[in-house]
């Protein structure tokens, strides 16, 4: 069967290794007479998934062990809230570089919780880099960031420092494109759909420090603790989620792990970038090279009509979801990790051979 060239930005490509698995055991896994989503999640099969799960992704990022990773639901949005609800304190200011849509919807959801502060923003640019500069309140909660922003098609380089206030990182678009010094941050949150795996469930890894900050009247699923004492088995995980995101991780460490993994999308990203700067202007990157993605490549053409022609015919030729995100238009190739260099080959032969016959 031919595989679609499929540059959705989120639910994305999976490896087709982790679909053939997951197919191979869909009616009986490990001969249980049942398919993973009909074990209880109190079985001994479930456990050893959510097990292995874990620790994984603490291999893979070489998560240190005090930090906990939490498994939820609610995507990367409810995390927007519970970052509030239980790291902003009385007294105490969030605060916010706003670098897209992602971290304008995080603020405005801190703002209903408590005090918040923007501590850069690049909206006066059309979120084309990320700022340089960062000015914090006094008497910061955390500084919240978005690590790559994939309707823009820009990603952070360098982190600032945790040294003095927590760091927290909405990193939905770049979790395991690359290795991560994890002490740098103190929380970080991903939806699962890009490189992790399916929709449905929502990676957390939290310094086991800040979980001392959340309010026992919160809410009990809005709090952190509930899923760090419970080890996110309080209530009924979304088990066929994390069963394939523990495929997907299984397949990370066969391709040889994180270093293996950011070379080839530095290697991806290289041939899409290059095609749009020798296109003497015809392809126009949307994001300053310095602050250039290489999760989400984002480009316009140099007027519109051709960029509805360029759109129609790369529908035509079999390409899937080019079209830029509907607040921003243009086009966006999202090449997360499940994305083969050939794929993006065949994207660069296009834009080629478009541009020249037009
Ligand atoms: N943050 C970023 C960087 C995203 O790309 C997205 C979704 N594309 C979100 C947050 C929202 O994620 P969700 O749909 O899981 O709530």
């Amino acid at each position: 069967m031919q595989r679609a060239l499929n540059f959705n930005a989120g639910p994305a490509a999976l490896p087709v290794s982790v679909l053939q698995e997951a197919e191979k055991n869909w009616l009986n896994y490990h001969n249980s007479g049942m398919a993973v989503m009909e074990l209880s999640h109190r079985s001994k099969d479930y456990e050893a998934i959510h097990q292995k799960a874990q620790d994984l992704l603490r291999n893979i990022l070489s998560i240190p062990n005090n930090y906990e990773i939490l498994f939820l639901q609610g995507g990367a949005s409810l995390q927007f809230s519970m970052v509030p609800m239980n790291l902003l304190t009385e007294g105490k200011i969030g605060n916010y570089v706003l670098t897209g849509v992602w971290s304008e919807k995080a603020l405005q959801e801190a703002e209903k919780i408590g005090s918040t502060y923007i501590a850069a923003t690049s909206k006066v640019q059309k979120y084309r880099s990320i700022p340089n500069e960062i000015s914090i309140s006094k008497d910061a909660a955390y500084l919240h960031i978005t690590s790559n922003n994939t309707i823009y098609g820009t990603q952070w380089n360098q982190f600032p420092s945790n040294e003095f206030i927590p760091l927290i990182a909405d990193m939905s678009s770049d979790i395991l494109s690359k290795p991560l010094d994890i002490e740098n941050f103190d929380l970080i949150y991903a939806g699962a759909q890009k490189n992790l795996g399916p929709s449905g469930v929502t990676v957390v890894i939290i310094n086991k420090k800040l979980l001392s900050n959340s309010i026992d009247r919160l809410p009990t699923m809005l709090n952190y603790n509930t899923y760090a004492k419970h080890n996110s088995l309080y209530n009924t995980p979304p088990t066929l989620a994390i069963y394939l995101l523990k495929l997907v991780l299984e397949w990370v460490e066969q391709e040889g792990g994180l270093k293996v993994i950011e070379k080839r999308n530095e290697e991806k990203a290289k041939i899409l970038y290059d095609c749009i700067d020798e296109s003497e202007g015809f392809y126009i990157g949307h994001a300053e090279k310095e602050s250039r993605s290489k999760m989400n490549v984002t480009f316009n053409l140099n007027h519109d009509d051709i960029s509805l022609k360029f759109l129609q015919q790369a529908k035509e030729a079999g390409f899937i979801g080019l079209n830029g995100h509907r607040s921003v238009g243009g086009c966006r190739a999202s090449i997360y990790n499940a994305i083969p260099v050939d794929q993006v080959c065949q994207l660069a032969e296009f834009m080629k051979a478009f541009k020249n016959k037009n």
